[in-house]
């Protein structure tokens, strides 16, 4: 990227080159491209947009519904900019997610933007880059942010702790459909669709939802959240139908939180366990980086592994070697 200039005008206004231009530079990890990365962050107007997480495995129906929820909402006026987060791109060769193949459609609308995931593997750069792209995005005008995720490892996670609303998707199935969701993501849903609710899945699906809204229920209630959410509900993104009502039920939570007050508190609280993150992350970096840890590293390690040092004593020897090197001890 180097001397590329971003036109910040542009960007604001809309341009969807200018945002892509601006996205790649963020994604960068030259040291140069960082620093401009983050003047150009500074330099942003601040605008907001509600944050959307999906996530569901492959073959859910994801892009579909991306597809069929975005037509909607550009039709309704609104400009929607749909980011995948895809960790595992880098194993798999390359991005699956976002590609705008998938989104023929919402990829050629105007008011809408899709940016495929970059092949990145930390997952720790991966929430970097979402955040900053989120921000990009924002500043770009567009009012409603889909970030999409495949359920796969920490991302769902991930994404939760990005935005305001999280959407679980799945297909119809039996049982041990439910077992197949863990635990943690369903508690971090707050809205579960049950997808291809058509044809002759329509009634399956709708079996499937009465589990889920069952399973639900059955969950700790979330103190912020009034009665009745989660909820489950079933759509056909291929036919088309009940897209207005999970617009419906996503707007109504997000108002409620609003009014509340937990809406904007989630986003502190996120925005913090950001910080938190990138403090550890950078810790590590440095810590690995400094010298006399990087030469005293492979010894300890062999202690340890040969039981003459315990973890504790290792571990503690390798930090006061990294304060003395920060030249803080
Ligand atoms: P993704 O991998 O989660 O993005 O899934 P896709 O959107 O690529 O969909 C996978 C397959 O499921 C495709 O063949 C879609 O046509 C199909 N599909 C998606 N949504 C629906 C739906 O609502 N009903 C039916 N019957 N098929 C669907």
């Amino acid at each position: 990227m180097g001397t590329a200039r971003i036109d910040v005008e542009a960007l604001v206004a809309g341009d969807r080159r200018a945002l892509s231009r601006a996205i790649t530079l963020i994604e960068s990890r030259r040291a140069e491209d960082r620093t401009a990365a983050r003047a150009l962050l500074g330099e942003l107007p601040k605008r907001d947009a509600l944050r959307i997480g999906l996530s569901g495995t492959p073959g859910v129906g994801k892009s579909t519904f991306i597809e069929a929820f975005g037509m909607m909402l550009v039709e309704a006026g609104h400009r929607v900019a749909v980011l995948a987060v895809d960790p595992s791109s880098a194993r798999t060769g390359g991005s699956i997610l976002g590609d705008k193949t998938r989104m023929e459609r919402l990829a050629r609308a105007r008011s809408a933007y899709i940016r495929p995931s970059p092949s990145q593997s930390a997952l720790g750069g991966v929430a970097r880059r979402t955040r900053e792209a989120m921000a990009l995005c924002e500043a770009a005008g567009f009012d409603i942010v889909i970030v999409e995720t495949v359920g796969v490892g920490q991302s769902e996670t991930m994404v939760a702790d990005l935005t305001d609303l999280f959407v679980l998707l799945l297909a119809p199935g039996g049982g041990d459909e439910l077992q197949g969701v863990k635990r943690g993501v369903m508690e971090r849903a707050d809205l579960i669709l049950v997808n291809k609710a058509d044809g002759e899945m329509r009634a399956a699906a709708a079996a499937t939802v009465s589990d889920y809204a069952a399973a639900l229920h059955l969950m700790r209630k979330r103190p912020q959240d009034p009665e009745g959410w989660p909820r489950a509900m079933p759509v056909s993104a291929l036919a088309v139908e009940g897209l207005a009502d999970v617009w419906d039920a996503l707007t109504e939570l997000a108002e409620v939180r609003r009014t509340a007050g937990t809406f904007d508190a989630t986003r502190s609280a996120q925005a913090r366990i950001w910080m938190d993150r990138e403090i550890e992350d950078g810790l590590r970096a440095r810590f690995e980086a400094a010298p006399a840890v990087r030469a005293a590293l492979p010894d300890l390690g062999a202690a340890v592994s040969a039981g003459e040092m315990t973890p504790d004593e290792a571990a503690e020897r390798a930090l006061d070697l990294f304060a003395k090197d920060t030249g803080d001890v």
